[in-house]
């Protein structure tokens, strides 16, 4: 190419840059002065919502400048430097192994949630220790109440009995939401927690006694007998061993539970606990989480060892809480009726050489949580025709957007950590309850319904509500005019 030629065309290109320029010159202008009126109008509109100076003299507060890091007392909290979240490949993330379904705790390794400076490096769960009362742990901390480099001391708090281990234990797919070693923490994991790694304990077992008046009512009328052992004397009192275990999920196995993906469960997660754990999306390589949510309890009759021996026979109710009928007697539906009736064959079944479990799932309204409860009493109450058994679901639906969140696909892992294979008497008339158990794999030879005479009068809307809707086959369903005419208390009869 000749120079001449060269030289016209560089000049032609500067031309362009300069026109180019110019362009930008007065684009950014106009956008400025367009910044400045937006400005200038959103400074009118403030000052126009401001309160008048007279009103900023009566309500003039202190201003207090809030220490993000200091507790009440004035002492520190936290490192300085905040660790939002991590990455896997962020400079010195390195989990300790965690394989879990492998049968060897060794092998298995320690689920670690802490996020002390000691652990959040080789952490390899997600979440915090505690379910949901690790908001009142963070609450005691910021108040200066309970110290960061507490330690637990764990002298004597082994379990009472012996759970396990079970061949289930090492099935991947067969536990998902529970650790199995969850009771076994503090023994077999004692040198790392002695290097003073943060592992805590998430199941506990213990011993008590427990009364309870229908049981007594129960002695009293000659229908349990006192044997001394498990039925300890005439006042009803109950000899019992019982577990608390808290959520522990291993996500890719909840994922399958469900038929979802793990990215979604992880996502749905993230997004509906507002954000609070990033690492479900950051940290795709950490597999196990904790969730903030209410845990479970397991109550057993008899002699442990039984419930996972074949040869004896096992009685077995699962309940979700219902706090205004377990607790309180509320007469709306059949929770606490079912729930004693559950407790009196297991009495029995263990007083006959077998054992009896009750598990009891912190569920409250189907999961929905006892403010929706409370809003569909209402709404139920207030139907134009009154509380009726056909509109039961629906005004759950209208108001929650599903009539049930309990999703039992999990609720099997317990009976699996106990060791159960089959179920003589199942203490329940649900049907998801029936195919979660049976479908993981334990069999169950006989569903026992509640006796009509322990059902009280306004439940009768929840119970035939439920017929119909496929949550117990073990009754005749009624017909859609046989619901509506079936119908609960109102509430003209309260006085206060
Ligand atoms: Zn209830």
């Amino acid at each position: 190419m000749e120079d001449e030629t060269v030289k016209g065309l560089l000049h032609k290109i500067l031309k362009s840059v300069e026109l180019l320029k110019k362009e930008q010159d007065a684009l950014s202008a106009k956008f400025d002065s367009y910044e400045k009126q937006t400005n200038d109008k959103l400074t009118k509109l403030q000052a126009q919502l401001k309160p008048s100076s007279e009103k900023i003299e009566k309500t003039k507060v202190k201003e207090v400048q809030p220490k993000p890091n200091v507790t009440s007392k004035g002492s520190k909290l936290y490192p300085d430097i905040i660790i939002l979240t991590t990455y896997p490949d962020q400079f010195g993330i390195k989990p300790i192994p965690l394989e879990w379904g492998e049968h060897d705790p060794e092998a298995r390794g320690p689920v670690l949630a802490s996020r002390h400076p000691s652990s959040i490096k080789i952490r390899n769960a997600i979440g915090a220790y505690g379910g949901s009362y690790c908001v009142y742990r963070a609450l005691a901390v910021a108040m200066g109440a309970l110290d960061l480099d507490h330690r637990p001391d764990f002298q004597n708090t082994e379990p009472t009995v012996t759970i396990g281990p079970h061949p289930q234990w090492g099935i991947p797919d067969k536990i998902v939401s529970l650790d199995p070693f969850g009771h076994l923490t503090t023994s077999l994991f004692s040198s790392q927690i002695a290097q003073g790694l943060d592992i805590r304990p998430t199941i506990a077992i213990t011993k008590a006694h427990m009364k309870v008046p229908e049981i007594e009512n129960l002695v009293k009328e000659g229908k349990l007998k006192v044997d001394g052992n498990i039925v300890l004397n005439e006042t009803g009192e109950l000899n019992v061993v019982k577990a608390a275990v808290e959520p522990v999920w291993y996500l890719p196995g909840v994922a399958s539970r469900f038929g979802i993906d793990e990215g979604a469960l992880r996502r749905a997660l993230f997004e509906d606990t507002g954000g609070m754990y990033p690492e479900l999306i950051t940290r795709p390589d950490l597999k196990v989480f904790l969730p903030p949510i209410g845990g479970l309890s397991v109550y057993i009759f008899g002699n442990p060892a039984f419930i996972s021996d074949s040869s004896k026979r096992l009685t077995v109710r699962v309940h979700d809480e219902c706090n205004g009928s377990d607790v309180f007697g509320s007469d709306i539906c059949t929770c606490r009726p079912y729930l004693i009736y559950g407790m009196e064959e297991s009495v029995k079944e263990a007083q006959n050489g077998g054992a009896g479990v009750i598990v009891y799932f912190r569920k409250e309204g189907r999961a929905l949580g006892e403010v929706t409860k409370y809003l569909v009493y209402n709404a139920r109450k207030r139907s134009a025709g009154g509380d009726t058994a056909d509109n039961y679901f629906l005004r759950t639906e209208n108001v929650a957007g599903v009539k049930d969140m309990r999703f039992q696909a999990l609720m099997p892992d317990v009976l699996h950590w106990l060791g159960i294979t089959k179920i003589d008497r199942m203490m329940s008339m649900s049907n998801m309850k029936y195919d979660a158990i049976v479908g993981s794999g334990i069999s169950i030879h006989e569903r026992v319904p509640i006796p009509d005479e322990l059902i009280p009068p306004d439940s009768r809307v929840e119970i035939d509500a439920k017929i119909a809707e496929g949550y117990f086959s073990t009754k005749k369903a009624p017909s859609k005019e046989e619901l509506s005419q079936v119908k609960g208390r109102g509430w003209d009869d309260i006085q206060h």
